[in-house]
């Protein structure tokens, strides 16, 4: 079997629509009803990608918002988050079997399962995530921009590797830089171009795209499409970062 690429699905966000797109109005909105839920809230699942290829190598892309995330009151809601270990349990995947975590950038909500209670959540891989959120995020002086991420991260600091420049390979999967969303933001490419490429760019699994355009929302990667069968476009929801 080749390299198959999942999501692995932490939980869903449910966002009020004026946090993802400022811009879009009530009437644009009511045009477009299948986009949003009952409750007329943006639905947003959010947490990681495994990739398994055929050298046993098993990576992990993002690692979700954990167990202690929430959404602000202001942006929205959470449902059913804290899923993402049981949900990889579900496709076969013990913690333990994760050779490589890829962090493509270090807000909370893709960090949140690095560690449970203090220790490596993935304890026989190694982390990794472009050195320039790593120096922005956990800044050698000065206070950090997120209180939340060192604490997130301190029982993973030893596993933790940063690499640098506009491109890399780790564990088979090609590494891009691509700053904006921040400093460091990185998207992922599995396989090869005409044998199945998946692009990976966040982890958040939206379905949505804007209803004024048609087109994934401004806020999104426009590169963000999984190539391989696996179906959802991914998207970061840059306003309502949690
Ligand atoms: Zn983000």
């Amino acid at each position: 079997m080749g390299t198959t690429v999942d999501p692995v699905v932490d939980g869903m966000m449910r966002l009020f629509p004026a946090v993802l797109f400022p811009d879009v109005t009530d009437a644009e909105w009511d045009r477009h009803p299948e986009l949003l839920d009952a409750g007329g809230m943006v639905e947003l699942p959010y947490g990681a990608f495994v990739v398994r290829a055929p050298d046993h190598r098993v990576v992990l892309l993002d690692a979700g918002g954990g167990p202690g995330f929430t959404v602000p009151e202001h942006a929205g809601t959470l449902a059913d988050g804290g899923r993402l270990l049981e949900n990889l349990r579900r496709l076969g995947v013990r913690p333990s079997d994760v050779t490589d975590v890829v962090l493509s950038h270090l807000h909370v909500d893709h960090i949140g399962w690095a560690a449970v209670a203090g220790s490596p959540a993935f304890p026989s891989a190694t982390y990794h995530c472009h050195a320039a959120d790593l120096a922005h995020f956990l800044p050698a002086a000065g206070p950090p921009p997120d209180d939340r991420v060192p604490p997130l991260l301190a029982p993973v600091a030893d596993l933790l590797r940063g690499w640098d420049g506009p491109a890399t390979t780790v564990a088979g999967v090609r590494l891009l830089h691509t700053p904006g969303h921040t400093p460091g933001s990185s998207v992922a490419l599995v396989g090869r171009p005409g044998n199945g490429l998946a692009v990976v760019a966040t982890s958040c699994t939206a379905r949505w795209s804007s209803p004024r355009t048609g087109r994934p929302a401004p806020t999104s990667t426009p590169a963000s499409r999984a190539a391989t069968g696996t179906g959802s476009p991914t998207g970061s929801p840059t306003t309502a970062r949690p």
